[in-house]
């Protein structure tokens, strides 16, 4: 469903993704993971079309590495980035009323209701502004407007960051069910947690893919895994937001 080839990440004299071939196939959810700085971020933003990069960018086959941002979204390549962006200003069904504005026709998935099903929890914050959510909740909110808009690729840029394991496992049972609707291409610190969702995973060191393989493999190697993402002194405090 998506294929980077050579894909190469600068800003100014700093190499960020260093020319890395990965594929998202369809039907199945991919891991890119990597420590702090690691490159991640880059990768997604630059399929986005958010930076500029070199190498090629296929999505289903057709070559998309010169399309402006907003005419990928409109093909169904949809971005949750890091950090949630929840219209404050804007009710929790107001936000997720937004995402289909972004459909351009396609039949959606999950519409409303769907939504709602998905994270209950945001059923009794209907009416409440963006601004006034927990971190957890604007994540919610964050992923449901992105599915109101019919993707058909989802990508998701650390969706667990700073939310309290209970969240987190809220937010991946609900992503669970989403990936047997289309393909995600998920990027995390916490590969446990990725793992645990997806089929394949990358790991990212430095802007190079180190380690790659089947979510099984990569979690069998372990030791390997924890020493590319740089687990231990600087693992993030958990919040309880
Ligand atoms: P994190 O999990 O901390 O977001 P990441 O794996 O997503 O990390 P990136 O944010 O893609 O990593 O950063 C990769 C490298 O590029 C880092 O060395 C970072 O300092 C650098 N970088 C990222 N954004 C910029 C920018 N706008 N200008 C200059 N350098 C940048």
């Amino acid at each position: 469903m998506l294929e980077l080839r050579g894909l190469r990440v600068t800003y100014g004299a700093t190499v960020a993704v260093n020319t890395i071939d990965l594929d998202v196939p369809a039907g199945q959810a991919t891991a890119l993971l990597g420590a702090n700085g690691a490159g991640k971020t880059s990768t997604l933003r630059a399929i986005s079309r958010l930076i500029p990069s070199e190498g090629k960018i296929l999505f289903d086959g057709e070559e998309v590495t010169r399309l402006a941002p907003e005419t990928l979204a409109s093909r169904g390549l949809i971005h949750v980035p890091e950090g949630r962006h929840v219209f404050s200003a804007l009710t929790v069904h107001e936000n997720l009323q937004v995402g289909q504005t972004a459909r351009s026709g396609r039949t959606t998935i999950f519409d409303l209701a769907d939504v709602y099903e998905l994270f209950p929890p945001l059923v009794p914050l209907r009416k409440r502004l963006g601004w006034a959510l927990s971190g957890g909740e604007q994540q919610m909110v964050a992923i449901g407007r992105a599915l109101m808009s019919a993707p058909r690729l989802l990508m998701l840029d650390e969706p667990s960051l700073g939310l309290a394991p209970v969240v987190v496992q809220a937010v991946y049972a609900a992503l669970a069910r989403v990936k047997s609707q289309m393909p995600i291409l998920l990027v995390e610190q916490n590969a446990a947690v990725a793992l645990s969702l997806c089929d394949r995973g990358y790991v990212l060191l430095s802007g190079d893919i180190a380690l790659q393989g089947s979510a099984a493999d990569l979690s069998d190697r372990d030791a390997m895994l924890d020493s590319y993402l740089g687990h231990g002194a600087d693992e993030p405090e958990p919040s309880t937001t």
